[in-house]
């Protein structure tokens, strides 16, 4: 899915791409490594998000994330960059929407540890997969 991202995204994710030795699939995509487990997951600079196997038959090879990946990897990347724009990508709550009971509508969870602060590790929750609600 391509939505196109406003120019002071795309600068901030140049700026984070300039701070960086990038990878093959940064380079090759024009891309920024949001988050990695098990594969890597990438959100390039026209607004897509790419998925790269670790393992398996298609190491290395980038994919469309689903729209669930989707979602859980932009939730990570406006948490990460810190790029109000970002909020393009973000679906708009309907109406009709609850606060998700799994996270009581904060779109987080606690899990694993932080690698970079040895402290608790948050991800997108399991039930609304970032958004903190449901339809
Ligand atoms: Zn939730």
């Amino acid at each position: 899915m391509r939505r196109g991202l406003p120019e002071e995204v795309v600068a901030g994710l140049r700026a984070v791409r300039d701070a960086r030795e990038l990878d093959e699939v940064e380079c090759g995509h024009d891309a920024v490594l949001v988050t990695a487990f098990l594969s890597g997951w990438y959100l390039t600079l026209d607004g897509r998000v790419l998925t790269v196997s670790f393992f398996g038959e298609d190491v290395g090879v980038p994919v469309e994330a689903s729209p669930v990946q989707r979602r859980r990897v932009v939730a990570i990347a406006r948490r990460r960059f810190e790029l109000p724009g970002l909020d393009v990508l973000w679906p708009v709550r309907g109406d009709g929407a609850s606060d998700c009971v799994v996270c009581d509508g904060s779109g987080w969870q606690v899990g694993g540890t932080d690698v970079g602060s040895g402290e608790p590790g948050e991800m997108p929750c399991r039930g609304c997969h970032g958004l903190g609600w449901t339809d």
